[in-house]
């Protein structure tokens, strides 16, 4: 039965590449229909936090990997690793040395070359004699991570370590400890590193790299989940938007390249926009809610339906949750800001002064203020003025929006409401326009 394991050290909290680290082990679990556990290193007893263990369990949680066994706590099983020492004092593998004045154990390295097979890289052949000695148990009491790894792999019975490259070096000391402890190693696949939009490894300096941050600018799980697969695994044709399930069925480890990843945003932002068109509008109101309160808008006030509709209405637009608030701010308050410059391109002219008093005037006598009435109104107007509509579009927009761009025009002042129109209307036409008030 497979068995892998997510072990994170909780020194920070749950980034992009540990997020996908975790991610493989959980697609390669529920494709073998094996076990998927969660084992907290927390042996660096200076660096570890427990802010960063409910960090990186609220990370898995909201991208939806569930662990199916633990958490394991290392910090809780020093008796374990301790039995473990013995016996490798004991067969005089290991020995007794003073680090910082106090007494460690160190494990005797041997001086075989050390070779694995690699699941994503091939054969890795290691000099052993190369490495020296490495501490088993620090001074403090707490064991290294090298060796609890091995005791808990071993314990747990492990079949697969998938992990990052970056523990290439650490493996022929693992290969070591098995060798001297009688133990079968499992499998090891290495992924490649996560590498940013310019191949320099993806790092802070790239922007978000929390998955937290994430959450927080409103990209949804699935589609993080979704990118982050492929940020080394390809499902065997060019197929990006991958369902769980599909990735659940597709997931190989022979599928996973070699060489590095990387992080393209603008793949992201798109990807997100995808997931946001296939969320039932519902699901996507009761997302948007948290933001827009974040945002300073009184939530309990919005009426539910008209929200619904604004979603709709915008559902193609935005890129992310918090997206939907920058596209959609004008609805959410009385005042709006004008750009100078918008202002002066579309709104100071007398063509379009007169065309707005005369779009003021037809609207202000409408009953009924629906899309449909709205563009019959307005059509009418430019047939009256002898205009093309394109003519009146652009400037009316930027008069009840502030904007140049938005969603369409009649669906906009609809949900936008006749008030509100013609109070933004008749104060572009008091305050910007050249002619006269109205
Ligand atoms: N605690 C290690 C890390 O966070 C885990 C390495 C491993 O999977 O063996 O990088």
């Amino acid at each position: 039965m497979v068995h892998v394991r997510f072990s994170p050290s909780p020194t920070g909290f749950l980034h992009v590449g540990g997020a996908r680290t975790a991610l493989y082990n959980w697609l390669f679990a529920r494709h073998h229909g094996g076990i998927f556990s969660l084992r907290i290193e927390d042996t660096d007893r200076q660096r570890s936090s427990e802010e960063f263990t409910k960090d990186i369990m609220a990370g898995l949680q909201w991208l939806g990997l569930d662990w199916d066994k633990g958490p394991i706590f290392q910090s809780q099983r020093l008796e374990t690793y301790n039995r473990y020492v013995e016996m490798l004092l004991s067969s005089g593998k290991a020995y007794y040395s003073e680090e910082e004045g106090k007494k460690a154990v160190r494990f005797k390295m041997s001086d075989d070359t050390l070779e694995f097979k690699d699941l994503i890289r091939g054969t890795i052949t290691f000099d052993a004699s190369l490495i020296e000695d490495f501490v088993l148990r620090k001074a403090d009491g707490f064991p290294t991570y090298n060796f609890a790894c091995v005791v808990d792999d071993a314990e747990m019975k492990i079949t697969h370590v998938i992990r990052g490259d970056d523990h290439i070096a650490n493996t022929p000391k693992q290969l070591a400890l098995y060798k001297a402890l009688e133990l079968e190693a499992p499998k090891f696949a290495h992924l490649p590193m996560i590498l940013g939009e310019d191949g320099a490894r993806l790092s802070k300096r790239h922007g978000a790299t929390a998955v937290k941050e994430y959450m927080e600018l409103g990209y949804l799980p699935d589609a993080l989940v979704n990118f982050i697969a492929l940020l080394g695994w390809a499902p065997g044709d060019d197929r990006e938007l991958v369902s769980r399930e599909e990735m659940i069925k597709d997931f190989t480890l022979e599928r996973v390249g070699s060489t590095s990843a990387r992080f393209n945003k603008t793949k992201l932002d798109w990807m997100n926009s995808q997931y946001i068109r296939q969320t039932p509008s519902e699901e996507l109101v009761r997302l948007l809610k948290p933001f827009l309160s974040r945002a300073g808008v009184n939530v309990e006030g919005v009426e539910e339906s008209w929200l619904k509709r604004l979603v709709e209405l915008y559902k193609e637009r935005f890129k992310t949750l918090q997206d939907f608030f920058l596209q959609t701010s004008f609805f959410f308050t009385e005042e709006i800001e004008y750009q100078p410059e918008v202002v002066d391109k579309h709104l100071k002219s007398e063509e379009i002064t007169g065309l707005l008093h005369e779009v003021h005037d037809a609207l202000s006598g409408l009953e009924e203020f629906k899309k449909e009435t709205l563009e019959g109104c307005l059509r009418g107007v430019v047939e009256r003025k002898h205009v093309g509509f394109g003519k009146l579009a652009q400037p009316l927009r930027v008069a009840i929006t502030g904007r140049t761009v938005s969603a369409g025009l009649f669906e906009t002042m609809e949900l936008l409401g006749k008030e509100r129109t013609l109070k933004r209307l008749s104060h572009c036409l008091h305050t910007f326009c050249r002619a006269g008030s109205i």
